[in-house]
């Protein structure tokens, strides 16, 4: 077959927008193949710094930082989703970036998410676009309460969102929330959130590693199983359709689809999150490429290799001081794999590392055997879990 588009050679510069952690572990899986992340940050100490090949320190709406940057690297991809789709334009004037600004712009912003998904025929959370006080009603009406008025942009990690469990609270959500328009949406009752990431390659060939269930803490990613302990068909059709939403995107890179399972077995996509995601970590240990290797490579223009998992995987964050105290004890629990960011503070609420731990393929613990296996992680993620019990 004649090969229809440029791969990388060995030695390229792959040029990676944001300093976190996602693109440490991006340039990591670059070097892996033989090329060199170069990183666009504005802090000389950022985690994916550390390890880059080049760092261009500038702001991302600084015009001759992004054409300095354009101008050392063989491709653009990003790790973050703050940068502004028309800083990515400028850059793609350039050189190829994956994903491409089309897509950041239909993930930044709820409503063109919403929208988009829904033309798309991908199941969603019943929607309604809030512009104004008379929207806010009609939004009430149709989707009854309680709902979930969220801002169209900068919402990550729970933020930027109010649940409305009375009308007398629906005008303070709306004043508090800003800036306008919103986005409401019913509250789904669901059994458990699960996730997929999916990669497509320039080629067309799209690979899905296997759906996992995600379970948050005070609003933040806490653990990863995976696989989601679902019914086949369930986790085949989170697959198919996170698939969908690659096709239709026409992807050239990796992307987290975040879904929620109701109780009645529907799944509704919640978010989409076109670069790698927390809830792919697990990748890192339980497959032979991770997200991070199929993300480069799929950035890189080369052939994707299946989505592997040769083992069930728990993948814990360490987030704030509190999960750092413990890390000479998760150095000492031989089964804990850890990764760390090397972020110089552990401030509250930060991500700072995780642990991947491992099980035989089909030999995901219940409950109590989690708990074991996380050891010293697992007294604060106890409680909570109780609730998380009734699974379907
Ligand atoms: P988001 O910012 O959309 O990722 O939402 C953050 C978290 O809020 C999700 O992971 C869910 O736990 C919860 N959430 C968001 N939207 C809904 C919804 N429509 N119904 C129920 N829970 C939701």
């Amino acid at each position: 077959m004649t090969q229809t588009h440029k791969v990388l050679p060995p030695n390229s510069v792959i040029g990676i927008v944001g300093g976190g952690q996602l693109g440490r572990m991006s340039a990591i899986a670059a070097a892996k193949l033989g090329y060199r992340a170069h990183i666009l940050t504005q802090g000389t100490q950022d985690p994916a710094v550390q390890v880059a090949h080049a760092v261009t320190i500038g702001a991302y709406d600084d015009t001759r930082a992004l054409e300095a940057f354009a101008c050392a690297v063989d491709v653009v991809t990003f790790e973050f989703e703050n940068i502004s789709a028309n800083a990515l334009d400028q850059l793609a004037s350039y050189c190829p970036v994956r994903p491409s600004g089309r897509i950041l712009r239909i993930s930044q912003d709820r409503l063109a998410e919403k929208t988009f998904l829904t033309e798309a025929g991908v199941p969603v959370a019943p929607w309604h676009a809030v512009t104004d006080k008379d929207s806010l009603y009609a939004a009430a009406e149709k989707l009854g309460l309680p709902l979930i008025l969220k801002t169209t942009r900068n919402g990550y990690d729970g933020k930027g969102q109010r649940r409305v469990y009375d009308i007398s609270d629906l005008e303070n959500a709306f004043t508090e929330l800003a800036p306008h328009p919103l986005v409401a949406e019913a509250m789904v009752d669901f059994a458990c959130e699960l996730s997929v990431m999916v990669a497509r390659g320039v080629d067309g060939t799209i690979r899905c590693f296997d759906a996992v269930q995600n379970r948050h803490w005070h609003g933040i990613l806490d653990l990863t199983l995976a696989p989601a302990p679902v019914m086949d068909d369930i986790a085949a059709t989170a697959r198919t359709l996170a698939a969908k939403v690659a096709r239709q995107l026409g992807l050239k890179g990796i992307m987290g689809v975040e879904m929620f399972l109701d109780r009645d077995g529907r799944i509704m996509v919640n978010e989409i999150a076109p670069r790698p995601h927390n809830s792919g970590h697990w990748t890192m240990n339980a497959c032979p490429q991770d997200q991070f290797d199929m993300h480069i490579r799929a950035v890189a223009g080369l052939p994707l290799p299946d989505a592997i998992r040769h083992s069930d995987a728990v993948m814990k964050n360490l987030v704030g001081p509190e999960d750092m105290a413990l890390w000479p004890e998760i150095l000492a629990t031989p089964a804990h794999i850890p990764h760390l960011y090397g972020k110089a503070e552990a401030r509250e609420g930060r991500k700072m590392g995780h642990v991947n731990i491992l099980f035989p393929i089909g030999g995901l613990p219940g409950e109590h055997g989690i708990q074991a296996a996380l050891g010293p992680l697992a007294t604060k993620t106890a409680a909570p879990y109780a609730l998380a019990d009734a699974m379907p």
